[in-house]
């Protein structure tokens, strides 16, 4: 079966204007393989910005605009929160949930995430489901039990069937803007663990789910670790404020 191939861009809190125009111009120049989604997923107050550019510049719809975070709640009194509809509004198809950042720095749980992964679902969002284990879980053998401890809440707040609608994003965080990647074979060995945990619950939609591979991929090992069965593109942080660079991994992805 031929899955659904993603390269997604996490600007995290960087990037201005003048790199969404670039972008744009940039991923314009671009020929993706026919399975190959881009996504970009740029700072909140660029969303806007870069959806006007894209449609400015015709550029073609297998490029989509991602949210890097949202909010679990409808609307109200959240003061500084964005909500799923107003992701929708703006033309965003996709939104990061569960990043290690937004674990680690804001003590997001793996039960806010599945919440938030509901509510994207819901108002017609892609989830980019981020899961994995830090240095110390890793050593300590911990990774798979990690894993599994970060997808059951989500497969417990939507069901298996729903997960055709959600992709996931491996990414170490040990392997996060470190500039140390996991080895093809690691990355493959629990990109393989992951769909098999999806399988123990449906063997057709662990087929379906698209496993993105995270942690400081580059022009010099993307292809490598694309090349893995069990992974199916990127999401990728620091070479993905570099249009040259960015151009490269998704026109080879
Ligand atoms: C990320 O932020 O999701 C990421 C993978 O970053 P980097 O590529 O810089 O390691």
């Amino acid at each position: 079966m031929t899955r659904q191939a993603i390269v997604a861009a996490n600007w995290k809190m960087n990037g201005n204007l003048s790199l969404v125009k670039e972008m744009v111009s940039g991923l314009k120049q671009v020929t993706l393989a026919s399975n190959v989604n881009v996504v970009v997923c740029p700072s909140f107050p660029y969303l806007a910005a870069f959806s006007a550019e894209s449609a400015e510049q015709s550029l073609s719809a297998t490029i989509c605009l991602g949210a890097q975070n949202m909010s679990e709640q409808q609307s109200g009194a959240f003061t500084g929160e964005v909500s799923s509809e107003m992701l929708t509004e703006v033309s965003a198809k996709y939104v990061i949930l569960g990043h290690s950042e937004r674990r680690t720095l804001y003590k997001e749980s793996s039960t806010l995430v599945a919440s938030k992964v509901t509510k994207a679902l819901e108002a017609g969002l892609i989830p980019i489901l981020c899961i994995g284990e830090s240095e110390e879980e890793r050593i300590s053998d911990q990774t798979e039990t990690v894993l599994a401890s970060q997808i059951q809440p989500v497969i417990d707040a939507i069901g298996i069937e729903k997960f055709s609608g959600v992709v996931i994003a491996y990414e170490p965080v040990w392997a996060i803007g470190t500039g140390k990647t996991a080895s093809p074979e690691m990355a493959q060995e629990t990109h393989a663990f992951i769909r098999q945990y999806l399988a123990n619950e449906s063997q057709k939609i662990a087929q379906k789910v698209p496993l993105l591979y995270g942690g400081s991929v580059n022009r010099g090992n993307f292809e490598q670790l694309f090349a893995q069965t069990d992974i199916d593109g990127g999401l990728i942080g620091g070479a993905s404020l570099n249009v040259d660079e960015f151009s490269v991994i998704c026109s080879a992805a």
